[in-house]
């Protein structure tokens, strides 16, 4: 079985957010239970400055885009057993960030991703892939079930892979307006409201959905909940109507990366049965952070993209109440302007127990794992989240709001009593998030139970071993089915 990951985004190389983390970490898995995997993501300026070396594999690509044609690098790196291809085009990816600047979409989206789309088939097509499956991800990847049917100039090509789509955030659908469909060279019967027309514009996610033979979304709650009005931006109509083909799959994390007892970016390692350790990683973050030097007063963790869906606004409304009980805050992320002013106000109203840290920095988003006692994530939605999977192994207890992913991933200390790792809020609201983490304090002050409980937490098996498994099985009951 031969499987290529089409991703705009993926570890090592260059990520933003959870797409890149699994996109990564999934396909390695893959290749770990005996598929070919091969790997195809633009080549940002992130790879070159991350210390990654592509070599350049001599092969160009003209991609028309309309009536223009802007040719392709193709690069390649081989590690760990899989092949990466990394398209270059300086123009469109040698950029410092992926999608956007801080205060707008890059104006070219669609055009790159077109471009990097189109790339993919005109790889697959020169270098002989042959891949059974094209596994796609997200919007950036909606157009890949098209192309591979139509060719990169909509004149028609034979079609032998089978495509998979992935729905890691149905919150971004790629929209772009009409008037650029041009770029694709796909004849106008492919733009209609059964494949990508979204009220008169181009819906790239929803073209992913309605096109691809099989989709899947990251947990089984965040599939049923996207399928209703109030939780489908829009979409839920579309999702629904692919009922037949849908798969619900919950992300695993990376146990390599995020391993307490191996990682070289915290202050000392541990374990479950050598729990030590993190003390001193409490000790050395609150440090770095300038905050109050009282390792009994627990301190709250929270890292991530300051927009809605992370539950920003029920936080700022309970932040005041948060800080009135005795605990010490820090948070990283960065996002919409109002919520980072928001977080560095705290920063200025609790000096010395509140932190904030506008930046993306994967080291210290390892050492907030590693040194926080608890982990809050009140996202309103959530497709399947992996700060709370990344706390569990770390021993961080996760307060969440029981939405998508964290609703199946975490089970409530007070509704499971010893089968609990962690608490769930259900209400997405002020009362219910300060009961939960009442709760969590009140543990706390016990230590023997909260080490029971963060012996279990740390235990748990999130790794991909289960869920690979899952996703094997999609790909074998595929090509198994006709064409
Ligand atoms: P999402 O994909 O919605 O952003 P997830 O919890 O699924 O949320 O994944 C987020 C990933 O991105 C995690 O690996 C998290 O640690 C990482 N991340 C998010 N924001 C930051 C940041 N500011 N610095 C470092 N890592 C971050």
């Amino acid at each position: 079985m031969k499987i290529l990951f089409a991703a705009s985004e993926m570890t090592p190389f260059a990520a933003t957010g959870g797409l890149g983390d699994v996109a990564g970490s999934l396909s390695h898995a893959i290749a770990g239970r005996g598929a070919e995997v091969v790997r195809v993501m633009p080549m940002y300026r992130q790879v070159i400055e991350g210390g990654f070396q592509p070599v350049d594999t001599g092969v160009r690509l003209d991609i028309p885009l309309g009536l223009r044609t802007q040719r392709a690098e193709i690069w390649r790196l081989d590690a760990e057993g899989v092949a990466t291809y990394f398209i270059r085009r300086d123009e469109y990816f040698d950029r410092a960030y992926l999608y956007n600047l801080p205060t707008r979409d890059y104006d070219d989206n669609f055009e790159r991703f077109v471009f990097f789309q189109k790339a993919v088939v005109g790889l697959v097509d020169a270098l002989k892939i042959h891949p059974d499956i094209v596994h796609c991800s997200d919007w950036q990847t909606g157009l890949l079930p098209l192309f591979l049917r139509h060719g990169i100039r909509g004149t028609g090509r034979t079609r032998t892979e089978k495509t998979v789509f992935t729905i890691h955030n149905l919150a971004y659908q790629g929209l772009f307006s009409a008037n650029e469909y041009t770029h694709t060279n796909l004849p106008f019967s492919t733009f209609t409201v059964d494949t990508m027309e979204f009220y008169g514009n181009i819906n790239l996610l929803k073209c992913g959905i309605t096109m691809s033979d099989l989709v899947t979304a990251v947990s089984v709650s965040y599939l049923r909940e996207i399928q209703n009005p109030d939780r489908g931006f829009g979409l839920h109509g579309v999702v629904a109507a692919a009922a037949h083909k849908l798969v619900g799959i919950v992300n695993g994390i990376d146990t390599r990366e995020w391993n307490p007892d191996e990682d070289p970016r915290i202050a000392r390692t541990y374990s479950a049965s050598n729990p030590e350790g993190k003390g001193a990683c409490k000790r050395q973050l609150l440090a770095e952070l300038s905050l109050d030097p009282d390792p009994k007063k627990p301190l709250i963790g929270m890292i991530a993209r300051l927009v809605d869906q992370k539950g920003l606004d029920l936080l700022e409304e309970a932040m005041p109440e948060i800080m009135e009980r005795p605990v010490s805050f820090v948070l990283l992320g960065h996002g919409l302007q109002k919520y980072e002013e928001l977080a560095q106000s705290w920063a200025l109203r609790w000096p010395g127990r509140c932190a904030c840290r506008i930046d993306f920095d994967r080291d210290l988003a390892h050492r907030i794992e590693a040194g926080s006692d608890l982990y809050l994530m009140p996202s309103r939605s959530e497709p399947c989240g992996l700060n709370q999977l990344y706390s569990l192994r770390y021993g961080t207890l996760p307060i969440v709001h029981g939405v998508g992913g964290l609703e199946d991933t975490i089970e409530d200390l007070e509704e499971k009593g010893d089968e609990g790792w962690g608490l769930k809020f259900r209400e997405y609201t002020v009362d219910a998030l300060l009961a939960k983490l009442d709760v969590a304090l009140r543990l706390y002050d016990q230590p023997k139970a909260w080490s029971a409980v963060q012996n279990r937490a740390m235990l748990k098996d999130f790794s991909w071993d289960h869920s690979a498994g899952e996703y094997i099985s999609v790909y074998e009951r595929l090509l198994k089915s006709q064409p």
